[in-house]
């Protein structure tokens, strides 16, 4: 009886998920990977390469086996390369990078080379896989990005004009040298930021929302650094840009998100010489106001005082009229031919010129009233410390009122610092603004205004300095009517350290009479 061995039915393909591979197929992936494939002994000398090591090498597999690895070097790697290679291999590690190697006809390539140890049964590196491919043409593509890149940068930083690119959480992810050269100029540590919350205010919602009409250009902007004599301005654009995402859910161009790009030129130049031409015309204009104004309130004046004796006249006429009618109607006559006399010279008190409103920004008003009054603060030795907001909004408002408004709240200043021996005589300016205001506070280190007087010296008339003479008290009155029909407030106090501060405070929403 012959006794029959079952052998076991080696498996056949098709392969299922579990089944025990057959050794010929890993050796046949091996041979037909894309990836040029290479088994070594342990000193790199070449046992097997499969065909696309052929197909990248130019080597015949014959010809290579038993080769060193060494033969594809094309001796143009640095040395620290293989150094680095071979202390990896040795202490049984894997080692990958990128190597520049040359093909069997002498022609160069960057090989992008994966090596990996491999142990026999007792832990020790018997052989070595070695996977590389040709990644010359990324490397020319990277080299292209690289060398764009840099002449961009050089381009972007030589440019004469501030550049910046935010991202939608506003952090400025680029910058040019013209931009960071504003950081000590303006004072600000993002000045891309500080030009855009000017020239857009609402530059943080464009972004959010994406609309792609929702860039600007032309936007003028005007900075006033603190202790700078002379402001800047830039002429602002800014374009929204898709910026894709770099992260690897973004490979199919999902999360592309907008940024947006800023370019701002200084235009501080073209504009000085405008000031230049403004401040001259303004000067006059400013000049004929205050003659106007001066007119106006002596005239007014000679009304106010006219009516006390008319008073007395009129109480006069009231009392003689039962007991002496014949010197009741003269004095009634006197009486009549005064209040008219009266009434002519009130007609004759100038009416304000008209004037527009436009908007204003009370840094430039501020500055306006500074220049013209610079022969003052040295005839009188006045020391001006001038503090503006970097940036304001603007107010609506009648710009020549304004500057006459606080024109006369810097000679106040001024005359209350000129007494005889006085030492310290600072005028300092601070310019600010809150969610719906702007406001300027001036301030004098004079004798300070006593407590009896704060509310007193808005009414006409009323002078701390006499009623004689230049002084005729209408001062703050009228700053107080310009600052009404503007729809603001002004408070007078005294200094904690001495003198006086005026506080004007003017509505951003604000609608002028
Ligand atoms: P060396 O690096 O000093 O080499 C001199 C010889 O000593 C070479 O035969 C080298 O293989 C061997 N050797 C050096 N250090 C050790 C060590 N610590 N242990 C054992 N042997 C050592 N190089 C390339 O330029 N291109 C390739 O594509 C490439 N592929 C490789 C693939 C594998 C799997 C391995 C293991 C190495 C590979 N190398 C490759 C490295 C290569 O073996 C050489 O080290 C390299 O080419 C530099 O050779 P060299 O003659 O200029 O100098």
């Amino acid at each position: 009886m012959s006794s029959v061995v079952k052998l076991p039915t080696p498996t056949q393909p098709p392969y299922r998920p579990g089944d025990e591979l057959p050794p010929e197929l890993y050796r046949q992936a091996v041979e037909q990977a894309d990836l040029a494939i290479s088994i070594t002994d342990g000193a790199a000398n070449i046992l097997y390469a499969n065909e696309a090591f052929s197909r990248v090498t130019g080597y015949a597999r014959e010809a290579v086996a038993g080769k060193n690895e060494s033969i594809l070097s094309a001796g143009n790697t640095p040395r620290e390369i293989y150094s680095g290679l071979w202390a990896q291999l040795s202490s049984g590690q894997g080692w990958s990078g990128r190597l520049i190697n040359q093909r069997q006809d002498g022609s160069q390539y960057v090989a992008e080379l994966s090596i990996t140890p491999v142990m026999d049964g007792e832990g020790n590196v018997s052989n070595f896989l070695g996977m590389h491919r040709d990644i010359t043409e990324l490397h020319a593509l990277e080299s292209l990005v690289r060398n764009q890149k840099s002449v961009i940068e050089s381009v972007v930083n030589l440019a004469p004009v501030v550049i910046a690119l935010v991202d939608q959480e506003g952090r400025v992810v680029l910058d040019n040298l013209e931009c960071k050269k504003l950081v000590t100029d303006l004072g600000v540590p993002e000045p891309a930021l500080a030009l855009l919350d000017t020239a857009a205010p609402n530059w943080r919602d464009t972004l959010v929302k994406k609309s792609p009409a929702n860039g600007f250009s032309g936007r003028e902007v005007r900075m006033d650094p603190a202790g700078r004599s002379q402001p800047r301005w830039f002429s602002c654009a800014a374009l929204l840009v898709d910026v894709s995402n770099q992260k690897a859910d973004g490979y199919f161009g999902a999360g592309a998100s907008a940024h947006l790009l800023l370019v701002a030129s200084d235009v501080t130049a073209l504009r000085v010489e405008q000031e230049k031409a403004r401040t001259a015309a303004l000067q006059a204009l400013m000049a004929e106001e205050e003659r106007v104004a001066s007119i106006r309130e002596s005239l007014s004046a000679a009304v106010f005082r006219l009516g006390e004796p008319l008073n007395i006249l009129r109480s006069a006429v009231a009392l003689l009229e039962r007991r002496d009618p014949a010197t009741a109607a003269i004095l009634q006559t006197a009486l009549s031919s005064a209040n008219e006399h009266a009434e002519t010279i009130r007609q004759c008190i100038p009416a304000h010129g008209p004037e527009h409103v436009t908007a204003v920004n009370l840094n430039e008003v501020m500055r306006d009233v500074l220049e013209v009054s610079t022969p003052r603060f040295l005839a009188k030795g006045v020391v001006v410390d001038w503090r503006p907001s970097l940036t304001l909004p603007s107010v609506m408002g009648r710009p020549l009122q304004l500057r006459v408004l606080f024109k006369a709240l810097v000679e106040n200043a001024i005359e209350a610092m000129s007494i005889k021996g006085w030492m310290q005589r600072e005028l300092r300016i601070l310019t600010q603004y809150g969610s719906d205001h702007v406001a300027v506070r001036v301030e004098d280190t004079g004798p300070g205004v006593a407590a009896d007087m704060r509310l007193k010296a808005f009414e006409p008339f009323v002078t701390t300095k006499g009623g004689r003479g230049a002084h005729l008290g209408t001062g703050l009155s009228r700053a107080q009517q310009i600052v009404a029909n503007h729809g603001g407030m002004i408070d007078l106090e005294s200094r904690r350290g001495g003198g006086c501060s005026v506080r004007v405070e003017l509505p951003l929403d604000g609608d002028p009479l």
